[in-house]
């Protein structure tokens, strides 16, 4: 049996309602609604009668048959477990979020949402006992590397690390083919990260154990892109809103940013998205993604200029500019006109506007990508997404590994203790996730 906030949230999804429109389809009050969803160690959490839980599930099942109700998304819970559906070729490999159907995009975040407790160290799990993990980054990274390992070892299972290629027999000339294959050997799953479009695809083909794409050049980064889907699902739920019809704007280098390649197609999952796209001349999302995403009732609109393309944004997603990806650009720094920062955010978007960033956001003066100016507006999600980070890595994890099913049951009270928020400004962003 999943916990109530799982079972409700899962629920809301499935029938694509906002808060307010799932309290009256169930005959209840919404603030009666808001407590269930609670986490179970807050003081406002209340139990819900299992009267609800029985009717919930009759919805369930009487929605999933019914063609009647156009606000229905999914047919009938897929009996396939999740890997077989999102598989690679066949195998439980994450290489690209093009493997994904909405459908099955959410029942990997109802995973991340069963992992919370893990997540928030309130409960542990042995359940990958004896797993070991690869950790193979020839690229410059420090949340993917470290949240993979983190995520891995929360789950029980130990990591070995590799960073750079100096110290791999790379440098002696070895072939990713053999790599891969030899060091398959060893352990039973590899998150990998390469400076080459398509890289990670080369390891995942020598290989029938789980391969993540930890990014692949300027291709894809999906494990990002769902945790920035699952991170907008979360602050969306807490507002009111739902995906659908929502209005997400991209800034920065769009060209190179595979962070924005990856949810770019995964947003095109749902319906009548706008997507406002701004970038520097040269840097625009590049033609072959914005064919991928078109004809699915979306609107695109490009830009080389922030103003006016920010009104009435829901999520304003900004990102680094790739200079270490550049082949003939000759940008120079970052012009100040693409800065994202408060009076930007305020002169332009309401108080249900989300500000995100994959990070790392570039820090030097010259660089100007999202200014620290925002760092105490709760519209600034940045910390949320990274913190989201561990349950959504710890899901694929589960999944690819076959235990997404085992997880709930395998959980026990956390022995340590642990400061009640883990960033010394997060007291003032409380509520917020979710
Ligand atoms: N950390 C993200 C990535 O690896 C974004 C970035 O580096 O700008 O793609």
């Amino acid at each position: 049996m999943i916990d109530q906030q799982t079972f409700l949230r899962d629920a809301m999804r499935r029938l694509n309602l906002i808060r307010e429109n799932f309290s009256e389809r169930i005959g209840v009050h919404k603030r009666a609604l808001d407590t269930w969803l609670l986490p179970e160690t807050s003081g406002e959490y209340r139990a819900m009668p299992d009267i609800v839980s029985k009717f919930v599930n009759e919805i369930l099942v009487k929605d999933a048959e019914s063609h009647v109700n156009t606000q229905t998304v999914y047919s009938a819970r897929s009996a396939a477990p999740l890997s077989t559906r999102i598989g690679h070729q066949g195998k439980p490999q994450l290489l690209s979020v093009d493997q994904f159907s909405r459908e099955s995009v959410e029942d990997l975040m109802r995973i991340a949402d069963v992992m919370q407790p893990i997540a928030r160290r309130q409960k542990v799990s042995r359940i990958l006992e004896g797993a070991v993990l690869a950790n193979l980054f020839f690229e410059a990274s420090t949340r993917t590397r470290i949240s993979f390992g983190a995520a891995f070892c929360r789950l029980g299972g130990s990591v070995c690390d590799t960073t750079g290629f100096t110290f791999s027999s790379m440098t002696k000339g070895e072939s990713v083919y053999d790599t891969s294959r030899v060091i398959s050997g060893y352990v039973d799953a590899l998150v990998v990260r390469h400076p080459e479009q398509g890289a990670v695809d080369e390891f995942a083909r020598a290989t029938n154990i789980p391969v993540i794409n930890g990014g692949d050049g300027p291709g894809e980064h999906p494990s990002q892109a769902i945790l920035d889907l699952y991170t907008i699902q979360r602050e969306f739920s807490r507002l009111g809103k739902l995906i659908d019809g929502a209005h997400i704007v991209m800034v920065g280098d769009l060209k190179y940013g595979r962070t924005v390649h990856s949810l770019i197609k995964l947003l095109a999952l749902y319906r009548r998205l706008k997507f406002t796209l701004i970038a520097p001349p040269t840097l625009e999302m590049p033609p072959y993604i914005l064919e991928r995403i078109s004809g699915d009732g979306h609107v695109v609109e490009q830009s080389t200029s922030l103003a006016g393309g920010l009104k009435g944004a829901d999520i304003v997603y900004a990102t680094r500019i790739q200079k270490e990806r550049f082949a003939d650009e000759a940008i120079e720094g970052y012009a100040p006109e693409f800065q994202i920062n408060q009076a930007l955010i305020d002169a332009n978007c309401d108080a249900g506007t989300i500000v995100m960033h994959p990070l790392p956001r570039d820090g030097r003066p010259a660089a100007n990508d999202l200014s620290t100016d925002l760092n105490y507006d709760p519209r600034l999600a940045i910390f949320r997404q990274t913190d989201n980070g561990i349950p959504v890595r710890m899901a694929i994890f589960a999944t690819l590994l076959g235990v997404e099913n085992q997880v709930q049951h395998s959980m026990r009270d956390a022995g340590w203790r642990s400061p009640s928020h883990v960033g010394p400004d997060d007291a003032m962003f409380d509520g917020l996730d979710g």
